[in-house]
Formats: C-alpha cells, sequence, structure tokens
C-alpha cells in the first residue's frame, strides 16, 4: 500500500513535470522553410521537443515559463557540417602529434565544443580527429559536458601518404604501415574493412580524404589519391552502415572521381572545374564550402614560422582560392550546405562563413538555409533537426538584430536551447 502510494505520488511529480512548458517569444522568427521572417511568434516547448508554433504571444499557464526574445530574432540552432572538435590552430603545433596523449585531446576538446555550441551551432559534423571525438559525442549526449549535438566520423579514411594518413611525414623508423584499421585503405577490400573498423569505432559518417590536403606533412595540396573503385567500395560498405561519405577534395580529378564514385558531399572543392559542377548537378553531390578554413590557412601562412616550409605555399595558393569557387559553384544551382572546418581556425567564429557566403552572392536567407533545413537533409535528420516546428527536436536559437539585413547578427548569439535545455541567455 505504502509502496502503492510513493509509486503516485512519483506518477503525479513527472506528470507535472511534463507539463511544464516552456514559451519562446520571439520578435522576429525565421521560417527557415518558406524563407520568411515571421513577427510576434511563440514557439511553446515540452521536454525536448517543439510542441507548438503560432502567431501572438500566448499566455503561460501556471507554472510555465516565459522567455522574453521580443527584441532579437529567432532562428533554428544552426548546423555546421564540417568541424575538428578535437584540435585547434596555433603556431608550430607540427609536434602535437606526438605530446599529446588521448586525454589531453580530450580536456582541450572540451573548450571547443563548449565555444562552438555558445556560438549558436547546436549540431555539428566532427569530420576527422584521432578517436576522441566519439567519446566526446558519447560525453555530450549524455549530459555529461556542455557541446553541440556531434555526428562523427572518428578517423578519415586515406590512402597511403594521402591526407590523413596518420604517419604522413613521420621520419622513416615511425611510419611503419598503418592500414584499414588506422583509416589508411589501398584497394577496395581495405575499403570495406576500414568503414567497418569505424562502424566498431561508433562513427555516424565516413570521411575520406580524396585529394592531398593543405595541412598534411606532403608536397601536393590537391592530387587524386583515391582510385574510383575505391571510393564506390567506401560508399557500398558506408551504405550497409546508413553511414553518408563526406569527401574532402581540392583538385578537379579527385573531386570527380569522388563524385562518380558516388559520395553525398564534396568538402572544400577547391579546384573543381565546370565538369565537375556538372556531375555534381547530375548526382545530387552536396557541396559544403569551408571559405572560413580557406582564409584562415592563408592568413597564417604570413605569418613566419606558423605552419611547416611544405605547408606554407599549399596554405597560400588554396587557402584564397575557396570564395570564388562557392560563388561559381552557387550561381550554378549546386546544392550547398554550410560548413567551416573549424579546428583549422578558432571554434566560435564558424559564424564568419555566413559573412562570406553572402559576400560571394549568396542571400543571407540563403545562407541560413544551408546551416538549418539544408544541413539537416544532408545529415539525414530532416525529421528532427533544422526547422522550427511542431514535433521537431528544440534546437532554437536568438540573435541580436536581424541577419537578413545585416549578416554580423549571426555573431551577436544571445540565446541558445539545445534539446529543450538553455546553455546560454545573455
Ligand atoms: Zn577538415
Amino acid at each position: 500500500m505504502r509502496l502503492l502510494s510513493l509509486f503516485a505520488i512519483s506518477l503525479f511529480c513527472s506528470i507535472a513535470a511534463f507539463a511544464q512548458k516552456t514559451l519562446l517569444h520571439c520578435g522576429q522568427l525565421i521560417d527557415v522553410k518558406s524563407g520568411k521572417i515571421l513577427s510576434g511568434m511563440t514557439v511553446t516547448i515540452e521536454k525536448n521537443k517543439i510542441t507548438d508554433v503560432r502567431n501572438g504571444y500566448l499566455q503561460p499557464n501556471k507554472g510555465d515559463e516565459v522567455i522574453d526574445l521580443k527584441n532579437k530574432t529567432v532562428m533554428p540552432g544552426l548546423i555546421d557540417m564540417h568541424v575538428h572538435l578535437e584540435s585547434e590552430t596555433r603556431k608550430g603545433n607540427v609536434a602535437d602529434r606526438f605530446i599529446l596523449n588521448p586525454a589531453d585531446i580530450a580536456f582541450e576538446s572540451l573548450r571547443y565544443a563548449k565555444s562552438t555550441l555558445q556560438a549558436g551551432f547546436t549540431t555539428v559534423r566532427d569530420l576527422g580527429g584521432s578517436g576522441v571525438n566519439v567519446a566526446l559525442r558519447n560525453a555530450i549526449a549524455k549530459g555529461q559536458v556542455e557541446g553541440p549535438r556531434v555526428y562523427t566520423a572518428g578517423k578519415s579514411i586515406a590512402t597511403t601518404g594521402g591526407h590523413a594518413d596518420p604517419t604522413n611525414g613521420y621520419r622513416k623508423e615511425l611510419m611503419g604501415d598503418p592500414g584499414p584499421r588506422e583509416g589508411v585503405i589501398n584497394s577496395p577490400a581495405d575499403a570495406y574493412q576500414a568503414v567497418r573498423q569505424r562502424y566498431k569505432d561508433g562513427s555516424d559518417v565516413t570521411k575520406i580524404t580524396a585529394t592531398g590536403g593543405v595541412l598534411s606533412q606532403a608536397k601536393d595540396g590537391a592530387n587524386a589519391q583515391f582510385t574510383i573503385e575505391e571510393v564506390k567500395a567506401i560508399v557500398a560498405a558506408a551504405k550497409d552502415y546508413g553511414y553518408k561519405v563526406a569527401a574532402h577534395a581540392h583538385g578537379a580529378e579527385g573531386i570527380k572521381r569522388a563524385i562518380i564514385g558516388g559520395v553525398n558531399s564534396i568538402e572544400h572543392g577547391t579546384f573543381m572545374d565546370d565538369e565537375a559542377i556538372q556531375l555534381m548537378k547530375q548526382m545530387g553531390t552536396w557541396y559544403v564550402p569551408t571559405i572560413t578554413a580557406g582564409k584562415s590557412v592563408a592568413d597564417s601562412a604570413r605569418i613566419p614560422g606558423y605552419y611547416t616550409d611544405i605547408v606554407t605555399p599549399k596554405a597560400l595558393a588554396t587557402g584564397p582560392q575557396i570564395q570564388s569557387t562557392f560563388a561559381k559553384a552557387y550561381k550554378a544551382g549546386v546544392k550547398i550546405a554550410f560548413g567551416t572546418d573549424a579546428g583549422v581556425f578558432a571554434h566560435g567564429k564558424n559564424w564568419m562563413e555566413f559573412v562570406y557566403m553572402t559576400e560571394a552572392g549568396m542571400p543571407a536567407i540563403e545562407a541560413i538555409q544551408s546551416a538549418t533545413i539544408k544541413a539537416a537533409e544532408l545529415l539525414g535528420a530532416s525529421d528532427q533537426l533544422g526547422v522550427i516546428e511542431t514535433g521537431k527536436l528544440a534546437d532554437i536559437i536568438a540573435v541580436d538584430g536581424d541577419p537578413t539585413k545585416d549578416i554580423n547578427a549571426m555573431g551577436r548569439v544571445q540565446f541558445v536551447m539545445k534539446d529543450g535545455k538553455i546553455f546560454r541567455r545573455n
């Protein structure tokens, strides 16, 4: 009897807790579906979900909480499709690979995850790290540490000597011969093993380095590094596990092989030519531009000693190119999802990408759509993320000012809610 009444009390308490609502009174609300800005709206949140969106300022019932965002612009939580939460650029960090333990990386990544969320990015794709990014995703999901919802690639998949071969640039006796387990492949069979290993490690998405890269200790930052057959094997294996494939690619040949091989997105895409653009449109391949990374590496390369001698010329040649490539791809009608490569520059500055996208000719509203509804589509999470509407997860932010009139407003985030929980409230 006593047990029963205890049960009844706890049941009552949980019902009471469930009934409590949070009402956001939104001066302006960006409807990313229609591309319109609505004014004087109320968004209702129960637990971690949006349960109502309506015109006017709804009055609260007893126990409800009202959050006044009447002089703010409210929009869905932002999604960055390309970050690296394990690290952040600084001068001369080439030795980090030899001195940092996974625990050191883990502690550092806490700071980066927090500043990303505080900047209004409630979801990110972590496209490659040592594997600490998997543990970080789990700790954030459990609420143990503060950060965005993470979809992680774990360790990127490369080819021998290629961008993201983990022993690239080591002296010979340390190089060894990393294989599929470490994310290095040299055949379609290896490709399957590498994807399956990432599944075992707990990844959510597959990342390959289809061409050379700017920041690896190797001569060429743009050469093709996978065969079409290897890409196809990666894509087929990834499909078995429900993974999308993101391909880092700078040079046109590697970009085309990746598109033909069936990847879902081209990251950076620096030297894509007209043929590559047509192929992307034909295959429905997404473009994740990372203009901010391009500009940042070029700026850093001008600081003496910032990068090694082999990296500096690549950073100077490749970096500044991305913005004009983006302009061309946008004009041609390629599908674009927002991504920055944060980590290559300071985490939390992700919003700069909005400035560069609009500079290159994309209207502000479309840039915001690329970081919300479009990014959710590429993630395969449209049923939960990217839009403020009934039934979606309560990932909501607010900025000072109207970003469709002044894009710098994206850097003035005043309110951040993720999964119904408030992480920032100025
Ligand atoms: Zn990257």
